[in-house]
């Protein structure tokens, strides 16, 4: 039996359910979060990767948009840790919290109704091919900009703007967008962050520049400098660069550290996945595996 959290309490899975005049379901006005947990078959161990900083990107989201929820991050931490044991889950997990309007109630606002919080899970290998790199086109479609609605945080009605730059990609037979922000950089992919390499120097969309806060960007930004000792450059990125670039990849909880060949039928470098993202994909596989002592606080252990 795989269990959900939902109305407060957990249900088997089938019958956590909303009604379809409910609010959320109606206008998008609902935020989430994706946070993954790693099976380490030799640990016996499952890991959740930066736990509290979703929550908390999670919490800072609904605070601004005004869900009035009761939860407090110590609250949300033992609630995914009590829904991993009742799942039972030793494989790889995505773990998907959810903050929602609960009425039933024509009007798109965020005043004036009720909070919701729900919790699933679902196995999860690779959301996509991190092995070979992937091959990417800049979309036709722009990102959502901060004056539209915020693209910071995980708004779900937001993400009618990643389906369509990613459908636009699959159609085109590629694997991924690429979008620009509305002033004509590069923000990011449909749920990634961006970063190139410009002669052995690591480059990234600011968070000014319309993208969602990454927390493996974050993270990366961190590892990058620190362990690998590279340079990086929070900036601009005009998109002439993705073709002049040594190496791009694109990076989030599902997407890991994903390497992109090829850019609008063009090779990004040789067309080969660098050796640069390679080494960061080498490091962050590591410790999100638990197999990095130094690294062992990005990790929750759940069992
Ligand atoms: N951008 C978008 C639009 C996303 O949906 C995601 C996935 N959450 C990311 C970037 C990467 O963010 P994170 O590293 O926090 O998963």
């Amino acid at each position: 039996m795989i269990y959900t959290f939902f109305n407060n309490k957990f249900v088997p899975s089938d019958e956590a359910r909303i009604n379809v005049r409910n609010n959320s379901f109606n206008y998008g006005t609902a935020i989430f979060e994706g946070i993954r947990a790693y099976w380490n078959k030799e640990h016996k161990q499952m890991y959740i990767l930066k736990m509290e900083d979703h929550y908390r990107r999670l919490m800072q989201g609904s605070r601004f948009l005004n869900f009035d929820l009761a939860y407090s991050l110590e609250d949300y931490c033992r609630i995914t840790l009590e829904l991993i044991k009742k799942n039972n889950h030793k494989e790889d997990v995505y773990i998907r919290p959810l903050v929602y309007y609960t009425p039933d109630k024509i009007s798109p606002k965020f005043v004036g109704y009720e909070a919701g919080f729900t919790l699933y899970t679902v196995p999860m290998g690779d959301y996509i091919d991190v092995s070979k790199g992937i091959k990417v086109c800049v979309s036709t479609w722009r990102r959502i900009s901060e004056n539209m609605a915020p693209a910071r945080f995980k708004l779900c009605g937001i993400y009618v703007n990643s389906a369509l730059a990613k459908t636009e990609a699959l159609e085109r037979g590629l694997d991924e967008a690429i979008m620009l922000n509305s002033d004509g950089h590069v923000a990011e992919g449909s749920a990634e962050n961006i970063f190139i390499i410009r002669d052995r120097e690591l480059i990234t969309p600011s968070v000014a520049d319309d993208i969602l806060e990454g927390i493996t960007r974050k993270a990366l930004i961190g590892i990058c400098r620190e362990e690998l000792g590279y340079k990086v450059i929070e900036r601009k990125i005009d998109r002439t660069e993705l073709h002049i670039c040594d190496e791009v990849f694109l990076c989030g909880t599902g997407a890991q550290v994903s390497p992109v060949i090829e850019v609008d039928g063009k090779k990004v470098g040789d067309g080969s996945v660098g050796p640069i993202t390679q080494k960061i994909q080498k490091l962050y596989f590591g410790i999100v595996k638990g197999e990095n002592e130094k690294y062992r606080e990005w990790l929750t252990p759940v069992y």
